[in-house]
């Protein structure tokens, strides 16, 4: 093993599964599924997060690789035949872009509801939904180092390599802070802005620091190179020029975080990722950890306990839960909320009070951030108790609302008002701002 940096994608597969141990029918799956689904994945999560003797239970690997379930039953069985008689891949690239017109790479309503305006334009790149918080899609960031299979964003992956063009978003990103003295927090996302050298990283964060922006008090990243590639914190040059960079926004008096997507604790296991997360604090910034409760990933109470103590023990903040999100192979991922509830409160229920900084599961939905707080009964009826943890309206935020039980409901759009009410407290206003972004 290297720390040299190599994607492996479709045509890696017989050397992958050489790796991983797979038989020759294991092997045509993939290549089927891969046509359609494709994934990326490096050596170093072969080679240190995945198990070969679990496969294809491992949760790292139904995590990276896409899975035969993730298509439906007619299709993989088109797809595998066309691999298994050797058609010619021209052949193999139609059917695959004919069965993923079928799935749904864009969730609803994201894009549309939540694009600023400066000047009357509205700003590429940027994202304002909740009041203090803008998300920063910067264009060199949106790759990642490994793939999620259960994550769509690569439909939206156009990387842009020109540089003018990163200084020019970061001017916008500047102004529109400055305009909107309401925003505390930039939250630089992708992708995995991780993917990007120190250098293009400063050509956004240098200007954000430089124009003394009073209101602005924290700059985040989220990323998933803790997991993906900790060597982005301990290898070489660039890496100790990051750590200088969190050094140069706490001296600029403002807070670091990395927002850790953190999805099982055995990506924390190697030394290079607790010497990653160790290099990290040192330089002064606080990790804080959030994830996807995925079906067959993490669907568990004891691997988040175990998640969530191992990240204690590391000095990282547990921090989000998140309900899987209206997108891709749903079917194959989806755990409904009464799940969630009980994973979430079983876990909850064995650590300590240092990992209850911890929410969730929480949907990240059109109208706002929606925790399932409790499941019980009021009047006889069995509800499903909500809150708003974050809203498109600032005043929803911390709101008790009630749905109506359904075992299986597993997202807001699924949930029904509680006693016999027509609708919840703010579908109105949804249907209004829909309305006046079309
Ligand atoms: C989650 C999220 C944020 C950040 O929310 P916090 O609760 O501050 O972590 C910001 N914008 C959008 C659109 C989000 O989904
Ligand atoms: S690292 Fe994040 S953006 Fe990249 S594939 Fe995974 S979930 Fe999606």
């Amino acid at each position: 093993m290297t720390t040299t940096f190599k994607a492996n994608t479709r045509r890696d597969l017989p050397r992958i599964a050489e790796k991983l141990r797979l038989n020759r029918d294991q092997l045509t799956d993939m290549q089927a599924v891969s046509a359609v689904l494709p994934f990326r994945v490096n050596d170093y999560v072969i080679e240190h997060l995945i198990d070969p003797d679990s496969v294809p239970d491992d949760p790292i690997f139904q995590l990276t690789f896409p899975q035969r379930g993730m298509l439906e039953a007619d299709d993989f069985r088109r797809m595998r035949d066309l691999v298994a008689k050797g058609a010619p891949e021209s052949e193999i690239q139609l059917a695959a872009d004919g069965i993923r017109g079928r799935l749904n790479p864009h969730p609803a309503g994201q894009m549309e509801l939540n694009v600023p305006r400066l000047d009357g334009e509205t700003v590429a790149g940027i994202q304002h939904k909740y009041q203090e918080t803008v998300l920063f899609f910067p264009t060199q960031g949106q790759t990642c180092h490994a793939y999620c299979s259960y994550c769509f964003r690569w439909a939206q992956f156009v990387g842009n390599a020109d540089l003018k063009f990163a200084s020019r978003e970061a001017e916008q990103l500047v102004s529109y802070v400055r305009e909107n003295p309401q925003v505390s927090s930039v939250l630089i996302t992708g992708g995995d802005p991780m993917v990007m050298k120190t250098p293009v990283l400063r050509r956004y964060i240098e200007p954000l620091l430089a124009a003394r922006l009073s209101n602005l008090r924290s700059i985040r990243i989220g990323t998933k190179a803790l997991a993906y590639w900790p060597y982005r914190f301990t290898e070489g040059e660039d890496a100790d020029d990051f750590l200088r960079l969190i050094g140069e926004v706490k001296a600029a008096g403002k807070h670091f975080a990395l927002m850790a997507h953190s999805s099982h604790s055995r990506e924390l296991e190697p030394d290079v990722a607790q010497l990653a997360v160790k290099r990290i604090l040192d330089a002064g910034a606080v990790i804080r950890c959030q994830a996807p409760l995925i079906r067959r990933v993490n669907d568990n109470a004891n691997v988040w306990a175990q998640l969530w103590r191992k990240q204690e023990q590391l000095g990282m903040v547990p921090y989000y839960m998140f309900v899987e999100r209206d997108t891709g192979a749903r079917a194959y991922f989806e755990v409904p909320l009464s799940w969630a509830y009980k994973v979430f409160t079983e876990a909850y229920n064995q650590v300590s009070g240092l990992c209850r900084t911890v929410r969730g599961p929480s949907m990240s939905a059109s109208p706002g951030k929606v925790l399932v707080d409790g499941i019980t009964e009021i009047g006889g009826e069995k509800v499903f108790a909500l809150k708003f943890l974050q809203g498109r309206d600032p005043s929803w935020v911390n709101k008790l609302f009630f749905a109506k039980y359904d075992p299986k409901a597993a997202w807001l759009s699924e949930l029904r008002p509680a006693f016999g009410g027509e609708q919840f407290f703010f579908e109105d206003a949804m249907e209004a701002a829909l309305a006046e972004s079309c």
